[in-house]
């Protein structure tokens, strides 16, 4: 692709490209344009970028807001293929830079049975054969059907997973425990995934593996903003699109809530499906994306020392207590029954220092109507009550005898929560559906000419899934047709 000349930007109030929402998808998309020379703007109700996947500081410390794990490790077998590979040559990003720290080790439990897993496919293959002997056979079929189906395709038919896994194992706790690292780690649909969905994020998660950038997610949203900078992408933070005017197929003005128009030729929206389609007017006559309903509450602890000398070597655990995995918005305001567990500090090699702190992050199913009705007083109340409960829960699922959770309560030096509503404020999705609606738009295309969706709603999901979203539609939609 040559270098183009930005098309009617001769007003100096109208953009060639103007994208809502500077999470990863809008930072990547409007990186890609900039760099071919577009007049691009990008809008962003909130003062930091980075959406769902940004960072704070709170007690003197830095946090990443979600940041468990960057799935599609680059091994050196992947090589150029890798996913996050492509992504860092498209934004001109140096692989190397994000100083990529790899997991231990991570375990999926369920009951009494354990599937581990690490960035050795080989390994967790072997681990199905020694927990599944009687689903060998089968298991290899599956591994075959998944290579042989057209996930990447942007017309993947929207299988469902569940259905697809009952016909071909025949043991149905394998199905479960391989459900259940899939939906956490992208699923919008209760209790299943669609099957390309789940076989990007099988790729992604068993077949290439988890890393961490050693600074977290700044190392990404760092060079991000630089480049916007270095481009002459025009960036406004804190300001809120109010609308999306349309006249016919095209959109043809955008108001902010401060109560400016801005015009553009095409428009991105990465704030998501349904949300998108609240903004437009006049109001479309029917709404085409179904509301998500799967959210969550994060609790993550600040405790003494290195989680080794707890005896924690492992990454990320991803847990149930029974046989049976329900991914679904719980009846009350968190479901322990299942979730994720994430000790960041074990990823690349430990520094036994003891007087270092490590954190600790417990993840469940929550649900956001119950969370939203609570008054101020009480929602405080609760996050402190559940706050607890999460933490005792979760020590139940790393190795831990019981005189040491009284400890370890000791050790924890702070501790902090988000819930559904924090999801909500910083994304602005419905229900603060963590990966959106469950309708996708894999090619980003809407029903009006000049109006594109990228990222969450687009169903490539995770930092590495949203980020090639935004770059595949800047590059598709926009690009190809200059
Ligand atoms: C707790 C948690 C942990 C996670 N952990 C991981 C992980 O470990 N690994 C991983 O790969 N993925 C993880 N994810 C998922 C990942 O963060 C997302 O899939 C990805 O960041 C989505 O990016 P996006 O750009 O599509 O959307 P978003 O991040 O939702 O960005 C959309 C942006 O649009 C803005 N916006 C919305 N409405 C408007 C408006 N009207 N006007 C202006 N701006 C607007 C929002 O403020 C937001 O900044 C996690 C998510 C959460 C919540």
């Amino acid at each position: 692709m040559s270098t183009v000349s930005p098309k009617d930007s001769t007003a100096d109030s109208h953009y060639d490209v103007i994208i809502i929402g500077a999470g990863l998808s809008g930072l990547s998309s409007a990186v890609r344009l900039g760099m071919f020379g577009l007049k691009v703007l990008l809008l962003e109700k909130h003062y930091i970028v980075g959406g769902l996947n940004s960072f704070y500081a709170k007690g003197g410390r830095k946090f990443d807001v979600g940041l468990h794990a960057l799935t599609n490790f680059p091994s050196p077998s992947s090589g150029k293929s890798s996913p996050l590979f492509k992504l860092c040559r498209q934004l001109r990003i140096p692989l190397d830079s994000l100083a990529l720290q790899e997991q231990t080790s991570s375990r999926i439990t369920f009951g009494t049975t354990d599937l581990r897993f690490t960035n050795n496919f080989d390994f967790f293959i072997s681990e199905i054969e020694r927990v599944f002997p009687h689903e060998q056979e089968r298991f290899h079929r599956l591994l075959s059907k998944m290579e042989n189906f057209p996930a990447y395709s942007v017309d993947a038919e929207e299988l469902s997973t569940r259905n697809i896994l009952a016909e071909e194992l025949n043991d149905p706790l394998l199905a479960e425990m391989l459900l259940c690292p899939t939906c956490y780690y992208g699923s919008a649909r209760e209790n299943d995934i669609d099957f390309p969905t789940f076989v990007m994020l099988f790729d992604a998660i068993f077949k290439q593996g988890l890393a961490r950038p050693e600074k977290g997610i700044r190392a990404l949203l760092d060079p991000l903003t630089s480049k916007l900078k270095e481009l002459g992408v025009e960036r406004k933070m804190n300001t809120p699109v109010k609308a999306v005017h349309a006249e016919e197929d095209r959109i043809t003005k955008i108001e902010l809530e401060n109560g400016e128009y801005l015009t553009a030729t095409h428009y991105i929206s990465t704030c998501g499906g349904l949300e998108t389609e609240t903004l437009l007017q006049p109001p479309p006559q029917t709404k085409n994306f179904e509301i998500g309903r799967f959210s969550i509450i994060e609790s993550i602890s600040v405790f003494e020392g290195h989680p080794k000398a707890w005896g924690w070597d492992e990454t990320v655990v991803f847990f149930n207590d029974s046989d049976s995995f329900s991914y679904n918005e719980p009846k009350e305001l968190v479901d322990l029954h299942s979730g994720v567990i994430c000790i960041p500090n074990n990823y690349g090699l430990p520094s036994l220092d003891q007087k270092q702190e490590s954190k600790l992050r417990v993840t469940h199913p929550a649900n956001y109507s119950l969370w939203s009705a609570l008054n101020e007083e009480s929602y405080a109340g609760q996050k402190k009550i559940w706050e607890g409960k999460i933490l005792e829960n979760g020590l139940r699922y790393l190795p831990t005898i019981k005189e040491k959770v009284a400890k370890f309560k000791s050790k924890t030096r702070m501790t902090d929560t988000f819930t559904p509503r924090t999801i909500k404020k910083f994304t602005s999705h419905e229900n603060g559906a963590l990966y959106g609606s469950p309708t996708k738009r894999r090619d980003g295309a809407t029903s009006f000419q000049n109006l594109f969706l990228a990222g969450t709603d687009q169903g490539y999901v995770g930092i590495v899934g949203a980020m090639l979203g935004g770059i595949a539609v800047a590059n598709n939609q926009i690009l190809r047709n200059l």
